[in-house]
């Protein structure tokens, strides 16, 4: 049943929010600013092969990806329906403007943005909806990954939770 759960949700939400985060690059290329050579250290400690071609865009409210039909959707799915404090879309990365600075973030957005480079966009998103919804949210291999690994990196206490569900105090 959850397999045919998971099976059902990648088909409906891997089209639309592939079109937005094609968009959602092509905007973070435009208006986005390249990592510093800080930055660029931390993107290929965490496994990002091309971190050259990352691009970062910090915004006041990070937005949610495809139309709006698909939050209803992917909230009623286990997906956190907090704002998010940080988004890859591929190497594409928006950050909400007060946590841009903060390594941790920057280095999961990156770990994300590796996996995007391993699997390809399509390739990525089918995998890590799926992952969601069969074992939840905070199981998915993709998201364990991109808590965990940082902390090894960085040096710092690893995230307990990912960044879109910390709570606003720790954010
Ligand atoms: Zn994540």
């Amino acid at each position: 049943m959850r397999f045919l759960l998971a099976l059902c949700s990648v088909t409906l939400l891997a089209p639309p929010i592939t079109l937005w985060i094609w968009l959602s690059q092509q905007r973070i290329l435009r208006n986005g600013r390249p990592l510093s050579e800080q930055e660029t250290f931390l993107a290929k400690a965490v496994g990002v092969k091309n971190a050259a071609a990352i691009r970062v865009l910090a915004l006041e409210t990070v937005p949610m990806p495809g139309p709006r039909w698909t939050h209803r959707l992917a909230q009623g799915l286990g997906f956190p329906a907090l704002t998010a404090a940080g988004m890859s879309s591929g190497k594409r990365i928006y950050l909400q403007r007060k946590f841009q600075d903060r390594r941790l973030l920057l280095a999961y957005e990156c770990v994300h943005a590796a996996q995007y480079e391993r699997h390809g966009i399509f390739g990525f998103l089918r995998r890590y909806l799926f992952q969601s919804v069969h074992d939840a949210y905070v199981n998915a291999t993709f998201e364990r990954e991109a808590i965990e690994r940082p902390s090894t990196c960085v040096g710092a206490s690893g995230l307990t939770k990912p960044p879109h569900q910390q709570p606003r105090s720790a954010r």
